[in-house]
């Protein structure tokens, strides 16, 4: 048996992400401890809300073992607010921000300003065969990206929602609210690969 998926159980919609694992047959933990943590040969971080992510992790002893695990190399998933505390850069945030990082990249929290705060669009995304269906809620935007960076997906004007590195993916939407299973499977491919 391959060591299960740890989803940061901190705060936001892990439910969800743990179902969406459920749905392609991989066993998934929710990760609160460092044993926990110890125990996964993946990570996904969950949308939610990134400063109150930020403050229980810190408050948990987390988050300097999550930004260590996460830039030895333990693949990591994060969508939305977990996009958010996985960027090298971060514009308006709160102040004293501060995310896990590993992804050259900067993201803009609440970019999509109130009267767009949150909808569903039809993405193309790289590796992925057909339209994927996107829920934005008061989604970030990545406006820069580092020459690690690989894009995968943009909004039909150009903006990018969706990146990775070698060990890391991220995107400023989420699959696990739609039914979306195929970047899941994406993510496990790049654990697995
Ligand atoms: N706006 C939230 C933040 O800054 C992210 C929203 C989400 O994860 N759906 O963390």
């Amino acid at each position: 048996m391959p060591a299960p998926i740890g989803v940061l159980a901190l705060q936001g919609d892990f439910r969800e992400h743990r179902q969406t694992l459920k749905a392609i047959d991989q066993e998934s933990i929710e990760v609160r401890t460092l044993a926990d943590l110890a125990s996964c040969r993946g990570l996904i971080i969950p949308g939610g809300e990134s400063t109150v992510m930020q403050k229980l992790a810190v408050a948990y002893d987390l988050f300097e073992p999550l930004k260590d695990a996460i830039s030895a190399g333990l693949p990591t998933f994060g969508t939305c607010a977990g996009l958010i505390m996985l960027a090298n850069e971060i514009s308006d945030g709160i102040v004293g921000q501060a995310g896990f990082g590993g992804l050259d990249i900067s993201v803009r929290r609440n970019a999509f300003g109130n009267q767009l705060d949150s909808f569903e669009v039809d993405l193309d995304f790289a590796g992925i065969e057909g339209p994927v269906h996107a829920a934005f809620i008061r989604a970030p935007l990545i406006e820069r990206v580092g020459s690690s960076i690989e894009v995968l997906s943009r909004l039909a004007d150009g903006r990018i929602v969706g990146v990775r590195n070698t060990s890391m993916l991220g995107i400023a939407f989420h699959p696990e609210v739609t039914g979306e299973t195929r970047i899941h499977e994406l993510f496990v491919s790049m654990i697995d690969h």
